[in-house]
């Protein structure tokens, strides 16, 4: 008999299986599904951030237009206040009176003329001509304002519709220089004047901008409703803000048209307050487009990729139960079902190594059928392989613990590797197979195995042909003995057996 060590350890190959693969794709998916929602929600926060730039750039342009505006007035305004109490006034010619009173900014277009009424309401001088008709403005709410309030300073009227136009009065008290009230000079803002102004800018959907007063009155708003004009609209939550910080922004229902809305304001000191508005529907628009397109393609990939998955999966799996196949075929003799020759190799290579590691005993058993050639000619050579079949059945039923490997070895001979059994103890597994044959074979032309143990507990320089060598020689001396037994023999030390060998 020669045996033939195997050179290095046997490496398994790495593969990949199927759950390894599904495993990886979905974390792939999930992955990718996880960086598309945060740069979708990066997004999202930008064109948050854009629209209220944009809000407030509006509100800003608006606001300083209006506030200019009605600062030149007012200079006018109290130039008007200031000039009518000089004494000087009430000495010159009406024409020339209209000329030190009034200069351009009362015939700016949108604004309305500069009328003078006296403490008792009545209409004295008219930027507009010399002789004004007679009128009585002692009930209007700006004239009681000023005689009731000295400090009201610049004040912005309701939107009312007067003379024919909507507009907004401005007015100043005219005080005496002891403070006694002579009169208040007012003047007018068309809404035209704001029309014009938010003709200039280009709308979007759901855009909005609106005035107010200082108080919550809805001066103008765009797109244009003059049903909301003059509408006090304090309590809305968002106009309350609007109203005492002085600029800002807040995301709430819209006054008018209960739309949920961006709303930026600015201007919070001056007497008119602009507040600029979108809806979130067209703050997210063009994201939500494209965020219903992104999720749709990483849809569409994520069912591709899980499709393909399955599909590679499905074939990993068939492969892996071919080659397993292909493996057992490999590793069993086809006559008795036991290992073959190459797995034996395979698998006292590997128990070896674990025996040294461990310092645990390894036992072998050499099994041959005895006088088997006689056999074979006496019974021929189909009951000869059915004996071989019993014999290896009744190794099988003798070795049944995890890690002993029964294999045909080649021929009519058999080996049995017991990793973790002393001599006895193979001996012991040793007489059970030869007895199962003994009993079994009294029916099949008095067959007879014999069987040759050897254990040892392998030390770090040996190999396991010494095992092997010691086993086989147990054999011999079982045949040799007379056939029908079962010889164990001690395993010499690596020094003697060189010593043997010299
Ligand atoms: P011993 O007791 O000394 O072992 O005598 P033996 O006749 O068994 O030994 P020998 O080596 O002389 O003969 C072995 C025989 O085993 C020869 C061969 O015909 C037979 N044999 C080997 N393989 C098979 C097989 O697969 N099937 C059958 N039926 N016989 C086999
Ligand atoms: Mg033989
Ligand atoms: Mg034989």
């Amino acid at each position: 008999m020669r045996w033939k060590r195997r050179s290095g350890r046997a490496t398994q190959p790495w593969r990949l299986s199927a759950r390894t693969l599904i495993t990886c794709s979905i974390s792939t998916i999930i992955g990718f599904s996880a960086i598309c929602a945060s740069v979708m929600i990066d997004l999202r926060r930008g064109e948050e951030v854009r629209a209220r730039q944009a809000l407030d750039n509006m509100a800003a342009g608006i606001g300083a237009d209006i506030s200019r505006n009605i600062e030149l007035y007012d200079l006018s305004l109290r130039a008007v206040a200031g000039n009518m109490l000089l004494p000087e006034i009430s000495g010159v010619s009406k024409t020339v009176r209209q000329l030190i009173l009034f200069d351009r900014a009362s015939t700016a277009r949108n604004f309305g003329n500069v009328q003078v009424f006296d403490a008792s309401g009545r209409l004295t001088i008219d930027s507009s001509t010399l002789d004004p008709v007679p009128e009585d403005r002692s009930d209007a709410e700006f004239f009681q304002v000023h005689r009731d309030r000295p400090d009201a300073g610049l004040y912005v009227g309701r939107p009312a519709n007067h003379q024919g136009q909507y507009a907004v009065t401005l007015s100043r008290r005219i005080s005496t220089a002891d403070g006694r009230f002579a009169g208040v000079v007012a003047g007018s803002i068309r809404l035209s004047y704001f029309r014009d102004l938010f003709a200039r800018l280009t709308l979007g959907p759901g855009d909005s901008l609106t005035v107010f007063r200082r108080d919550g009155t809805l001066i103008v708003s765009a797109p244009f409703d003059a049903d909301a004009i003059g509408r006090n609209l304090a309590r809305a939550p968002a106009v309350t803000r609007a109203l005492t910080e002085p600029s800002g922004w807040s995301s709430s229902y819209g006054a008018l048209d209960d739309l949920p809305r961006l709303l930026v304001w600015r201007n919070g000191t001056e007497p008119l307050v602009v507040v600029a508005s979108k809806s979130w529907e067209s703050v997210y628009a063009v994201w939500r487009n494209e965020a219903a397109q992104i999720g749709a393609m990483m849809l569409a990939l994520s069912v591709f990729v899980l499709a393909a998955t399955q599909v590679a999966a499905r074939e990993i799996q068939l492969r892996a139960k071919v080659e397993a196949r292909l493996e057992r075929l490999a590793t069993t003799d086809p006559l008795t079902g036991l290992k073959n020759r190459r797995k034996f190799d395979q698998t006292i290579e590997t128990e070896w190594r674990r025996a040294q590691r461990t310092a645990a005993p390894i036992g072998l058993l050499m099994i041959d059928a005895d006088h088997f050639k006689r056999y074979n000619d006496t019974h021929g050579h189909q009951a000869g392989d059915q004996v071989l079949v019993g014999i290896a059945v009744c190794i099988s039923d003798s070795v049944r613990r995890a890690g002993d490997c029964a294999a045909r070895y080649g021929g009519e001979e058999f080996a049995v590797l017991l990793p973790g059994s002393s001599e006895t103890a193979a001996l012991a597994v040793a007489e059970t197979i030869r007895t199962k044959v003994a009993i079994w074979a009294g029916d099949a032309g008095n067959a007879s195995i014999s069987i040759g143990v050897a254990s040892v507990t392998p030390s770090r320089d040996s190999d396991w042909t010494s095992l092997l060598n010691a086993a086989d020689k147990a054999l011999y001396m079982a045949k040799a003995a007379g056939r029908n037994r079962c010889v164990a023999v001690a395993v010499p030390k690596p020094a003697e057996a060189a010593a043997l060998a010299a």
